[in-house]
């Protein structure tokens, strides 16, 4: 079981991007991940896996972080369908332990 440091929620699901964020900061990254079309390099990779680069890179505003770089589609990064997984995994134990 791993304890969260800020907000002293047990959850063994607990990832380590995720591990500094309290449960609202990640519900409101959940929905981002989920309503995104454009993401920055950074949190694609970070959030989801790479896949086949088709879509073209220009820059402009993360939907994600917010920051303007270097997007592309959330479409290279498969919909971010590994973060999102992991996010929807970790805030159903932690609500189920609060
Ligand atoms: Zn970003």
């Amino acid at each position: 079981m791993t304890k969260h440091p800020l907000t002293n929620e047990i959850c063994d699901q607990t990832q380590d991007s995720f591990r500094y964020m309290t449960i609202q900061e990640k519900k409101i990254l959940l929905n981002k991940l989920k309503t995104a079309y454009k993401t920055c390099f950074d949190c694609g990779h970070k959030y989801g896996v790479y896949s086949v680069g088709c879509s073209s890179v220009y820059e402009s505003k993360c939907e994600v972080c917010g920051e303007t770089k270097k997007i592309t589609e959330t479409r290279d990064f498969a919909y971010f369908i590994t973060g999102i997984s992991k996010l929807k995994k970790e805030l159903a134990c932690l609500e189920k332990n609060n």
